[in-house]
């Protein structure tokens, strides 16, 4: 079987697929408003592919490219319909980690059956513990009913991270608080810079505080040491005095193309290499595989070599 690397030596090794671009969250650095959330669920609906149809190309990728990490996202996976019956087939493809990243609306009613079906670890997604910055942030209500998402997952036995975007003059002031939250449930949060995407593609850079500027606000309050990078990983960790590990994805100031091992599947059944492509490239099913190999070493080639470039695609499309 043909090896899919390029010059670098990366190979594709984690999946990240979008389920649906549909989200019940506006979040302001994903989307303008709540028209693009409209428009995109509304669009994606009629093109959703089902449980099988998304087993038979995850297990075809898996066949071809040996994955390690399979991590559903979106649009908000959680909408999905089947997506536990999804997880469950997952599961028997023998892909060891099955992730998944969501907003947490949805968690206390479906933690325990994703974890009994095979589900590893959760990622969730709260800008403010403080309700007025969450409602700006996300314009829904409310951050407390994450929080009990994130409680539930932790009831099932899933390994939980909070992941923050930081914006500035919007929710800087929640670090600290959210740090206290993380701790206070033993689980580990991560800070991302914020993306030149989507809407934001011309416009980031207003908003970007900087890993600088994180770790300046959490020494006010903590000591802390780095702690070494995982090959492939896109957060860097430290951890202070007391034990508390938090990490910081630096996309814009620290960027990890070096060595990602990152290929995106979209909800209709297109690959991305990179997050700052606007290039699907379309999966036949009735292709073989001579042509899948084409077009993965396609897709690879998409990877920047040293940066992030941004890209007028929202994450609600390509997956977060
Ligand atoms: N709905 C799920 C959620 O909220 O976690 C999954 C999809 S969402 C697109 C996944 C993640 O994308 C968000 O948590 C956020 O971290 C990230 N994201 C989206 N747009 C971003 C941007 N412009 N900059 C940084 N992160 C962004």
């Amino acid at each position: 079987m043909a090896v899919v690397q390029d010059q670098y030596g990366r190979q594709f090794k984690t999946l990240r697929v979008s389920l649906l671009n549909h989200c019940n969250l506006g979040c302001v650095y994903c989307v303008a408003g709540d028209e693009e959330v409209k428009a995109a669920g509304a669009a994606g609906k009629e093109r959703l592919l089902t449980v099988p149809a998304l087993l038979e190309i995850i297990g075809r990728l898996h066949g071809q490219l040996q994955l390690e990490t399979i991590r559903l996202t979106g649009g908000e996976p959680l909408l999905y319909p089947g997506l536990v019956e999804l997880i469950r087939g997952i599961r028997a493809l023998g892909i060891p980690a099955i992730k998944l990243t969501t907003n947490g609306f949805l968690l206390d009613r479906l933690a325990a059956p994703m974890k009994e079906a095979g589900m590893t670890s959760v990622n969730v997604s709260l800008d403010a513990v403080d309700e007025d910055v969450f409602y700006h942030m996300s314009r829904r209500h409310s951050a407390e009913r994450v929080i009990r998402g994130i409680d539930a997952a932790k009831d099932a036995g899933l390994d939980v991270k909070i992941n923050t975007v930081v914006m500035r003059g919007i929710n800087d002031g929640q670090i600290l608080p959210l740090l206290d939250l993380a701790f206070s449930r033993h689980c580990r949060i991560r800070f991302l810079e914020v993306m030149a995407m989507g809407h934001l593609h011309d416009q980031a850079e207003k908003y970007l505080f900087t890993r600088a500027e994180i770790l300046s606000v959490i020494s006010t309050h903590h000591q802390c040491k780095p702690l070494d990078r995982m090959v492939s990983a896109t957060a860097t960790y430290w951890q202070t005095e007391e034990g508390h590990q938090f990490g910081v994805i630096a996309n814009e100031t620290e960027p990890f193309c070096r060595d990602c091992d990152r290929l995106r599947l979209d909800s209709s059944g297109q690959i991305y290499g990179c997050l700052s492509s606007n290039h699907p490239i379309p999966l036949g099913r009735d292709e073989d595989e001579t042509i899948w190999t084409e077009k993965l070493q396609q897709a690879l080639l998409q990877k920047q070599a040293l940066r992030f470039t941004g890209s007028d695609l929202s994450m609600l499309h390509i997956g977060g």
